[in-house]
């Protein structure tokens, strides 16, 4: 088989460098699993689901909200919305606490939902939300949840890789990662992290799924307990190689050069937004930007899908997307994450705003293009270094 990794050789059905790959078998893929676990800084189970990262999400949530239990559901963004349905439809009440898309949601909040509800058994947490671009103060939330006595569950895929995630020194019972954000990897797989407590609970819930893609459980009576044998089904053999490269390729680089990438790229775009006119950080505080993508927000009348597409004219190949949703016309998103967290894509980006905003006719924005490439540039540099 002739594999090659060039970039520049032709797709082409006459070399399939993708297919006739030796098995991958329980060895190999418990070694993925204990990178991912180091990655974490874990001592638990780590187990890779076989799906894009909303599978370990929902096979948590399944497993560790009871029916008639109480969760606490702390939504930031559009993945909390998500996690509140399925908890519903597990059978357990849910309290849900809000922040604004504009900025975090603060520990105190989340120890004042716990006092009011006293039986929340379960708190959900986006850690980064690549969405809406911010980011939540998970030490102090999770010290808070453990005082309680409540499991943690984490959804960290956009933080992973780009931010510090400590997942036992801060106590996240349920980490949830994916590889395709700031690790630059593969979608088709998936990791959580399982305390021990975590996994009692679970046990203990008779409605968690058992023999179901769903299940948590599974994987622990049949992958797990069995001292990582034999695998129970075939693994996704590409995408657990290509999540093995991922997290090899973070730790060649050293993760706090990539989370100083990351952090570099947020403070770059956040700087030059307050230079261009009709554009500014959606998410007021520094401290709560998420490292993974930049929000921002577009001046009335100015709608951000028209932004961005005048942007991304004339082929310019920058990270840029309209938000979703009813934020649509007021917001959009740099996703400077995995590879893209870069100093001449951030500066790219900020000259195809600035000419996608002169094109629409934005008064000052030609004028403003140099000083905020500058202004990029400079924020860069004190992060990343020249
Ligand atoms: C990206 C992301 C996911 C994964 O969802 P996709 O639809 O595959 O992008 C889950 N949670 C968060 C917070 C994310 O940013």
């Amino acid at each position: 088989m002739t594999a090659t990794n060039d970039p520049a050789t032709p797709a082409t059905n006459a070399h399939p460098s993708l297919l006739d790959l030796p098995p991958l078998g329980a060895d190999r893929f418990a070694a993925i699993e204990d990178k991912v676990a180091a990655l974490l800084g874990t001592r638990s189970d780590v187990v890779i689901m076989q799906g894009e990262a909303l599978l370990p999400l929902e096979a948590c949530i399944r497993s560790a909200a009871p029916r008639g239990s109480t969760a606490l559901n702390i939504v930031t963004g559009p993945y909390g919305e998500t996690f509140g349905g399925w908890l519903r439809s597990c059978g357990a009440e849910v309290v849900t606490l809000s922040a604004p898309f504009t900025g975090a949601v603060a520990a105190g909040q989340v120890a004042e939902a716990l006092r009011a509800h006293p039986g929340i058994g379960l708190v959900s947490l986006v850690h980064a939300e690549a969405a809406t671009g911010n980011t939540n103060p998970v030490a102090e939330i999770s010290a808070v949840v453990r005082e309680h006595g409540a499991l943690l569950m984490l959804d960290a895929v956009a933080s992973v890789g780009a931010e510090p995630l400590p997942t036992d020194e801060w106590g996240v019972d349920l980490c949830v990662i994916g590889g395709q954000k700031a690790l630059a990897g593969p979608a088709g797989v998936s990791a959580v992290s399982v305390s021990a407590r975590a996994w009692e609970r679970m046990a203990a819930n008779e409605d968690a799924p058992r023999r179901s893609y769903l299940s948590l459980l599974d994987w622990k009576e049949r992958w797990l307990d069995g001292g990582r044998a034999a695998l129970p089904h075939a693994p996704a053999q590409l995408e657990m190689l290509a999540l093995e490269q991922a997290v090899d390729r973070v730790a060649a680089e050293g993760l706090g050069a990539a989370f100083a990438r990351h952090r570099a790229a947020s403070a770059a775009l956040r700087a030059a937004a307050r230079e261009l006119p009709g554009l500014d950080p959606y998410v007021v505080r520094d401290e709560d930007a998420a490292p993974a993508a930049t929000t921002l927000r577009t001046a009335d009348g100015l709608d951000a899908r028209d932004v961005v597409e005048a942007a991304l004219k004339d082929g310019r190949d920058v990270p840029l997307q309209a938000a979703g949703g009813a934020l649509a016309r007021e917001m959009l998103r740099v996703n400077h994450y995995g590879r893209a967290a870069d100093r001449a894509v951030a500066t790219d980006t900020v000259r195809a705003l600035a000419a996608g905003l002169a094109s629409l006719g934005t008064p000052g924005a030609d004028a403003a293009a140099e000083p905020a490439v500058a202004a990029a540039e400079s924020a860069w540099d004190a992060i990343a270094g020249a």
